[in-house]
C-alpha cells in the first residue's frame, strides 16, 4: 500500500512532512519546525505520530520536537554527530546506518556542508528521500559548518545514491528564488526555463513546489550540475574542476 504524505508549511518558509502507512498506522514526521501545524495535521488526518526523523540541529528544524514527542511518545531519531545540540533524541544515526521504521527501511546518508553532521534519509522501498537543508528544489543549502568542497561531495554523493525516479522533499520553500538564480547562471537550459515557468505559476497560486524528483534536479539544478561541462561553460569556467564550479555558484548565490 502506498504511503499517504502530508506536506505541512511551518514558520515562514519551512516544511515538515508526515508519511503515513495506512496498513500499520506508522506515522513518520521528518523535521519539527514547530508544534502547532504538525499537531493540527495529525488531528485532521486522525493519525498518531510514531516516529520523528531529524535532519540537522538548526532551530527551525527542531523547535517543535519536544512538544510533539511529549504529546505522542514518538521515537525520535537523528544525527549522532549533532546529538549534543538536539534535545530529545532516542536513537542516534550515523552515515550508512539502516533503520526499520514501520514497514520502511531508512538509509541514513551523511551530507556535511550546511551543518557538519547533517543527515539525508532515503526510503528506497517507497522511492522517497528527505534532503533537509542539503539539496533544495533547484538549489542547495548555504554552507555554514562544512567546506564548499565537502558540500559538493555531499551533493555528488546524493547523485550517486538516489535513483533518478526518487521523490524528494526538502526543508524549505526557496524554489522561486532558486529558479531565478538558476536561470541567471544557466540561461540556455530549456528544461530549466520550462520548470521556472511552472514554479512561478505554482507560487502565484499559493501551491508548494515540492516534492521534486532527482531526475528534475539532475536536469535543472545548477548546483547538482557543477560537473556538467555545459554548465561550466555557461558560467565561464570551461575545463574547471566540478568542486570549483560548485564553489563559484554557491558564492554567487550567497551574494545574490
Ligand atoms: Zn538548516
Amino acid at each position: 500500500m502506498p504511503p499517504v504524505i502530508d506536506l505541512i508549511p511551518c514558520l515562514r518558509d519551512n516544511y515538515a512532512v508526515l508519511v503515513h502507512d495506512p496498513a500499520s498506522g506508522t506515522t513518520l514526521l521528518v523535521d519539527a519546525p514547530e508544534e502547532a501545524p504538525v499537531a493540527a495535521a495529525l488531528r485532521r488526518r486522525g493519525w498518531t505520530l510514531t516516529h520523528i526523523l531529524i535532519t540537522h540541529h538548526h532551530h527551525d528544524h527542531v523547535t517543535g520536537l519536544m512538544a510533539l514527542k511529549d504529546e505522542t511518545g514518538a521515537l525520535v531519531l537523528g544525527p549522532a554527530e549533532e546529538a549534543d545540540r538536539i534535545a530529545g533524541l532516542d536513537r542516534t544515526l550515523e552515515d550508512g546506518d539502516v533503520v526499520e521504521i514501520g514497514p520502511w527501511t531508512v538509509d541514513a546518508i551523511r551530507t556535511p556542508g550546511h551543518t557538519l553532521g547533517h543527515l539525508c534519509y532515503h526510503l528506497p522501498s517507497i522511492g522517497l528521500a528527505f534532503t533537509g537543508d542539503t539539496l533544495f528544489a533547484l538549489g542547495c543549502g548555504r554552507v555554514f559548518e562544512g567546506t564548499l568542497d565537502a558540500m559538493w561531495g555531499s551533493l555528488d554523493r546524493l547523485k550517486t545514491v538516489l535513483p533518478p525516479e526518487t521523490i524528494i522533499y526538502c526543508g524549505h520553500e526557496y524554489t522561486l528564488s532558486n529558479a531565478r538564480f538558476a536561470v541567471s547562471m544557466d540561461p540556455g537550459n530549456t528544461a530549466l526555463q520550462a520548470r521556472a515557468t511552472t514554479i512561478a505559476a505554482a507560487r502565484e497560486a499559493g501551491r508548494p513546489t515540492l516534492p521534486t524528483t532527482m531526475a528534475d534536479e539532475l536536469a535543472t539544478n545548477p548546483f547538482l550540475r557543477a560537473d556538467d561541462p555545459a554548465l561550466a561553460t555557461a558560467v565561464g569556467m570551461a575545463g574547471a574542476a566540478p568542486a570549483a564550479v560548485f564553489a563559484h555558484l554557491r558564492r554567487r548565490k550567497d551574494a545574490a
